[in-house]
C-alpha cells in the first residue's frame, strides 16, 4: 500500500475545512475549520496531535485563513514540515466533461476549474480560490484536484443524456454528471470488502443520505446511473433541495406569481426538501416534530422514504441483479427508521431488513439484512477525506 500523509482541503466561499490524513493508517492526525472568512467574526478551530487551538479573530480572506491554519499546525501539531507530507488533496465539486480522474494541478487546471463555475457557481469558484491560495502557501508540494463528478464518468450515454435540444447538449454541456463520487467510491469499495467479493463482481445501489442526498447504481465498480444530474438539485429529497420536480414549475411560477427564474432556482435549492415540507432541514428535528404529531413532518418523512424506494426500484431494474443496497452519510448511517421505511415492501425483490440489526447502535460497516438474504442491506460509514487523500497520494506518487 502507498504510504504518506496528505493535507485534504475543502474550500467553500467563506470557509476552509481540512484534515491531515495518514493514508496507510486510514485516519486523520489533525483536522479543523476556518469559517466566516471575510466576515467580522472569523473563527478557527484546529484539533492537532498536541491539543486544540481555537481563535476568534477576523479572517479577512482565504490567504489569511490558510496562514492561520498553518500557524495552528505549528502550535498544536503535527508540524507539517516534518510530517512526511506527500501532497495536498483538493475537493473540487464539478469536473465537467474534462476531468474524469484525479488530476495533478497546474495553472491550466486551476483555470479550467474556474471555467466550470458556469456549471457549479456556488462551489467551483471557491474551490479554485482554495487551490490558488494553497499553492501559494505550500508551493513545494504536489497539489491534486479530486472531483465529485469523476466517479460517474462511466455513465453510459443512455443514462447521462437528457432528451433536450441538441444545442443545449453540444454548446452548453447539458447532461447528467452526478456528484458525491468520492463518497460513493469509498463506500462501494468497503461494501465489496464486507461482502467478501471483488469490486468488479459486485452490483450495488449506494444511497448517500446527508444534507445532500443521492442514489447511485454501480455495476462491477462502474457507476451506470445516478440521481443527481447537471447540478446536485435533481433526484432524492434533500435537506433544503427539492430533488425531482416537473421542470415546468419554473416557468409556471414565473407566469402566475412573477417569481424570477433566479428566485425559483434559489428556492428549489435552499427553501425546499425537508425544510420546505417540515420546516426543518435536519432529519433529527423532522423526527422530533413527527413524533410530536406534526402532520407536515410526517408527510416529509413519507415523501422522503417513498422517493428513495422509487429510486431503489428503478436502479434494481437498471442493474438487473443487485448484490447489496448500501446506506451511508448522516441519515443513511444513523436513521434506522428511514432505512426500514424506504425498503419496506420490497421482499419480493429479495430485499429484507433484520429489525434487530437495523436498530443496533453499532457505528462500523455492517450488514442489517438476515444472513443469506438475496440482497444484502449494508450500512457503511463514508469517509470522503480519506478517499480524497488516497486518490491524491496515488497521483502524487505515480
Ligand atoms: P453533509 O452532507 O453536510 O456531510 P451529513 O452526512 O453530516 O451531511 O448528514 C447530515 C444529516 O444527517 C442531517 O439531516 C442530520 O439530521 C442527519 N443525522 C445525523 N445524525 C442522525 C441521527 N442520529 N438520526 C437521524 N439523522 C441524523
Amino acid at each position: 500500500m502507498t504510504t504518506g500523509r496528505v493535507l485534504v482541503l475543502n474550500c467553500g466561499s467563506s470557509s476552509i475545512k481540512y484534515q491531515l490524513i495518514d493514508v496507510a493508517e486510514g485516519s486523520a492526525l489533525a483536522e479543523g475549520l476556518a469559517e466566516r472568512i471575510g466576515e467580522p467574526d472569523g473563527h478557527l478551530r484546529h484539533q492537532g496531535t498536541d491539543g486544540e487551538v481555537v481563535r476568534d479573530n477576523p479572517i479577512p480572506d482565504h490567504v489569511s485563513g490558510m496562514r492561520a491554519i498553518l500557524a495552528a499546525f505549528e502550535e498544536a501539531g503535527p508540524e507539517l514540515a516534518r510530517s512526511d507530507l506527500a501532497a495536498v488533496g483538493h475537493r473540487v465539486v464539478h469536473g465537467g466533461e474534462r476531468f474524469e480522474d484525479p488530476t495533478l494541478i497546474d495553472d491550466g487546471v486551476v483555470d479550467a476549474v474556474d471555467d466550470l463555475a458556469t456549471l457549479a457557481p456556488l462551489h467551483n469558484p471557491a474551490n479554485a480560490t482554495g487551490i490558488r491560495v494553497a499553492r501559494k502557501v505550500l508551493p513545494d508540494l504536489p497539489h491534486v484536484a479530486v472531483f465529485d463528478t469523476a466517479f460517474h464518468h462511466t455513465l453510459p450515454p443512455h443514462a447521462s443524456t437528457y432528451a433536450v435540444p441538441p444545442a443545449w447538449r453540444a454548446d452548453h454541456g447539458v447532461r447528467r454528471y452526478g456528484f458525491h463520487g468520492t463518497s460513493v467510491a469509498h463506500v462501494s469499495r468497503e461494501a465489496c470488502r464486507l461482502l467478501g467479493r471483488e469490486v468488479d463482481d459486485c452490483n450495488l445501489i449506494v444511497l448517500h443520505l446527508g444534507n445532500g442526498a443521492s442514489a447511485t447504481a454501480i455495476a462491477g465498480g462502474r457507476s451506470i446511473d445516478t440521481s443527481m444530474g447537471l447540478t446536485p438539485l435533481e433526484g432524492l429529497v434533500m435537506g433544503t433541495r427539492s430533488g425531482d420536480v416537473d421542470p415546468a414549475v419554473i416557468a409556471y411560477l414565473h407566469r402566475v406569481a412573477d417569481v424570477s427564474v433566479q428566485d425559483v432556482d434559489d428556492q428549489l435549492n435552499r427553501d425546499s426538501g425537508l425544510l420546505g415540507l417540515a420546516g426543518a432541514n435536519d432529519m433529527r428535528e423532522v423526527h422530533r416534530r413527527a413524533d410530536a404529531g406534526s402532520q407536515d413532518a410526517q408527510l416529509a418523512l413519507d415523501v422522503y422514504c417513498y422517493r428513495l424506494r422509487k429510486y431503489v426500484g428503478a436502479y434494481y431494474a437498471a442493474l438487473g441483479r443487485v448484490d447489496a443496497i448500501v446506506f451511508t452519510a448522516g441519515i443513511g448511517e444513523n436513521d434506522a427508521e428511514v432505512r426500514a421505511r424506504s425498503l419496506a415492501g420490497l421482499e419480493r425483490l429479495g430485499v429484507v431488513i433484520d429489525p434487530a440489526r437495523n436498530a443496533s447502535a453499532r457505528r462500523d460497516a455492517r450488514s442489517i439484512s438476515p444472513d443469506g438474504a438475496d440482497v444484502a442491506v449494508l450500512v457503511v460509514p463514508t469517509n470522503e477525506e480519506l478517499e480524497i487523500a488516497r486518490q491524491a497520494l496515488a497521483v502524487a506518487r505515480a
